[in-house]
């Protein structure tokens, strides 16, 4: 930025800084503001809008324009040239504003007069709060300092306006940038559950005055000291030696390429600093260009890299505060995030954790497995929600209905707690029902089996009285260390999962990596598909290294009883008698070598989540042990929906007919080839899939430990032939709802006495 622009900036900060120490009303501190503004910026007009509830921009305060218009001047959304920089959420430079046909005449403004426009959004974490406009007489483009200079101006503004410091929340009682207005937001349940508490949000978040400086050179050089120390930080863990800040991802390490090549991003924080930011704030500033950039971006992977942006400029705010450590949450917290991965969760203190809401999330994601298994009730799908809720808010997370209130009135809690006090007591009627077998009323046993993978899953055993560990998902203890886990490490964690069990039966399921599941220490060529790409089953078989130690470590651990284990992802039954051959080939071997710690027997099973394998069952079951339908996988490549992805994660319902003929056909297989068949996706903890998965055949239901209570008390009432007769009778309508119906009937036979 030029000498002379500088200073002007700086100038004008700090006059913005007096107005701000002064004691003045509201108003008068705005007339003052913009005052300021159009002097420093030498325009004849200066005013603010600020975003009405009504979603109507409302002119709060002019210098140049008549006075008589304020408050009463009201744009309807996308409106005139301010209604284009709330469209765009950019800056909207036009050198002749008459002769532009976007352009809306406000008369009571008397504006005819002026030709120059700038206009600019005031911003909060990506929230729009108002426009900041600049408008002057002569025709004329603004320089792109001069941009600059009042986009950081829109910046400090937007930070007072929504702390209060300038304007009483009585003032703001109508404009949605009042920052004490109860919210009510509509988002999805991904982990059940309810709970109330203080918003904490993940990210670290500048706040407040700490975002002026008289002293532009020092931020800068902060800035400066930072990125480097970041780069050497983010080089170090790179080549795995040390990780301050936990694993990065190989996004991460490619966005942090691409910023750190691209000089412009240290230039962008740089020439914010220089107009009068702190480094922190400045970060904040960029971070928000990009992020408007990003989210514009068609492409998505772009938009995907958006995440890394954040994850970058987070990583830099850290090093600026000189913060190397996990935090400390507060008590009763609600946790905030856009996302989070699950080592990222698993490093949260779960004694102050009440729940976690996020703006993505999907439910089959690994982040949602571990929240359930930390019973961690989790919202997701709430765009926007950073935006919305301030540090220290009081939230109450649904997860019943999927909604979130925000700062609730007194009765709204008050409804709440009660709602929370009966949950609490239908949790006793559950631990109550919890030594008695799950029988349907028309006599049909069904074992309810515990999905688990890390031990803090293991005390549910005893709780839920679960009948066993039908999915212990081994991939887990991998991808929470730092390195691969040694051969003795793995045979432990095994041997303490059988000794929770104690009789009960448990299911190993080997290493399912690749795909989502990338072990930062491993490394791993990037694939346009990971879904679809090279994983589980297809790396145990072509390099089995680091499937055999698994496979021995099993072994060890499952010394004198009987050891289960299952294959991922099988899509051939030439892959499974490939994984088969290698794990008895390796008993074979430990026999033949004396040892004496090993399984009294072997059963081998195989998942079914490829619609490939279900068309290979007849030659598959005479080889299994047992089998285990994965649904997560199985409805994902059924329907060709990502499970990771929001967007389309929900969009088929996994009791479509279609699915529901595929599942039929593969429990109806199994019985006919006398091998047991379990499901384990998480479609068999929800009420009404799992009635109607009862109803087609399965006996075995695999479940996170919050689903054993509510499903067996519904078993308890639920006669399933029944069921499956109407279910067959409910096929036959033209467009048949088997949600509804199904719910309906669950409903029915829960309400008789
Ligand atoms: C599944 O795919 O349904 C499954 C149980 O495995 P995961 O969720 O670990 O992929
Ligand atoms: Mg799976």
């Amino acid at each position: 930025m030029p000498m002379g622009d500088r200073n002007r900036s700086l100038n004008m900060i700090r006059q913005i800084r007096e107005i701000l120490a002064a004691s003045d009303p509201s108003q008068s501190r705005l007339d003052k503001l913009v005052e300021i503004i159009a002097h420093n910026m030498q325009t004849e007009v200066c005013s603010i809008y600020l975003h009405h509830a009504d979603d109507q921009m409302e002119l709060w305060a002019t210098k140049g324009l008549a006075a008589g218009a304020v408050h009463q001047t009201r744009l309807a959304p996308g409106e005139g040239l301010v209604g284009e920089v709330v469209r765009t959420s950019s800056p909207v430079n036009v050198q002749n504003a008459l002769a532009d046909p976007r352009f809306s005449l406000q008369p009571a403004t008397q504006e005819q007069g002026f030709l120059a426009f700038l206009g600019v959004p005031v911003l909060r974490s990506g929230r729009l709060l108002g426009v900041l406009v600049i408008q002057d007489g002569v025709e004329r483009l603004f320089s792109p300092e001069a941009v600059e200079a009042l986009q950081n101006v829109a910046m400090i503004l937007a930070e007072i306006v929504a702390s209060g410091e300038l304007l009483s929340p009585a003032d703001l009682d109508e404009v949605e940038v009042r920052p004490l207005r109860p919210l009510h937001l509509h988002g999805k349940t991904i982990v059940e559950g309810m709970a109330m508490g203080q918003a904490v949000q993940f990210e670290p978040h500048v706040v407040g005055h700490s975002r002026l400086t008289d002293d532009p050179d020092h931020e800068i050089e902060r800035v400066r000291t930072a990125l480097d120390e970041l780069q050497q930080t983010l080089d170090r863990l790179f080549v795995g030696k040390g990780h301050a800040f936990g694993e990065p991802t190989r996004e991460v390490m490619n966005a942090y390429r691409m910023f750190a090549r691209d000089q412009s991003w240290f230039e962008r924080i740089s020439a914010a600093a220089s107009s009068g930011l702190t480094a922190e704030a400045a970060v904040e500033r960029v971070r928000g260009e990009y992020r408007q950039r990003f989210l514009k971006a068609r492409d998505p992977y772009l938009r995907e890299r958006l995440h890394d942006l954040e994850d970058l400029a987070n990583r830099l705010l850290r090093h600026l505060g000189g913060v190397t450590e996990a935090r400390d949450l507060p008590e009763n917290t609600i946790l905030i995030a856009r996302n989070i991965g699950p080592a990222e969760l698993l490093e949260l203190d779960r004694s102050r954790l009440r729940g976690l809401i996020l703006e993505e999330g999907s439910r089959t994601s690994h982040a949602a497995i571990v929240a359930g298994a930390m019973r961690l009730p989790v919202l997701g799908s709430l765009p926007g929600l950073l935006a919305h809720v301030n540090e220290g808010d009081t939230v109450l997370l649904d997860g019943e209905l999927a909604e979130l209130r925000v700062r609730p009135a007194p009765e709204t809690e008050s409804s709440f707690v009660e709602r929370l006090r009966v949950r609490q007591q239908k949790r006793a009627a559950f631990s109550a029902l919890r030594d008695q077998p799950a029988i349907s009323i028309d006599g049909q046993k069904i074992e309810l089996l515990l999905n688990a993978g890390l031990l803090i899953d293991l005390p549910h055993l005893a709780d839920t009285g679960a009948d066993g560990i039908g999915l212990f998902r081994t991939e887990f203890q991998f991808m929470l260390a730092d390195s691969l886990p040694k051969q003795a490490d793995q045979t432990e964690l095994y041997a303490k999962v059988l000794e929770a069990a104690g009789n009960k039966p448990v299911v190993f399921r080997t290493l399912d990596l690749g795909g989502d599941k990338v072990l930062p220490y491993v490394s791993q060529e990037r694939e346009a598909n990971p879904a679809l790409g090279w994983r589980a089953i297809r790396m145990a078989v072509d390099r089995p290294g680091m499937f055999r130690y698994q496979l021995r470590a099993l072994l060890h651990a499952a010394a004198g009883q009987t050891l289960r284990v299952m294959f991922p992802l099988v899509s051939t039954v030439a892959e499974f008698a490939k994984a088969r051959q290698i794990l008895e080939a390796e008993f074979a071997r430990l026999k033949r070598f004396g040892h004496a710690d090993l399984p009294t027997e072997l059963e081998i099973g195989c998942m079914i989540e490829t619609p490939a394998l279900v068309w290979q069952l007849d030659d598959l079951l005479p080889m299994t042990d047992f089998v285990s339908v994965g649904a997560n996988d199985l409805m994902q490549y059924f329907f060709a929906a990502d499970r990771e992805n929001i967007r389309v994660s929900d969009r088929y319902d996994p009791l479509h007919p279609g699915a529901v003929a595929m599942l039929r056909q593969i429990a109806e297989t199994a019985s006919r080839h006398n091998v047991p068949v379990s499901i384990c996706g998480e479609m068999a903890g929800r009420l009404e899939d799992a009635a109607v998965l009862m109803a087609l055949g399965f006996r075995q239901l695999s479940v996170p430990a919050s689903a054993i209570g509510p499903l067996k008390q519904m078993i308890l009432s639920l006669d399933i032939h029944d069921l499956a007769e109407q279910l067959q009778k409910w096929l036959q309508d033209t467009v048949p709802n088997i949600r509804k119906n199904t719910r309906k009937f669950v409903k029915k036979a829960s309400s008789k006495p």
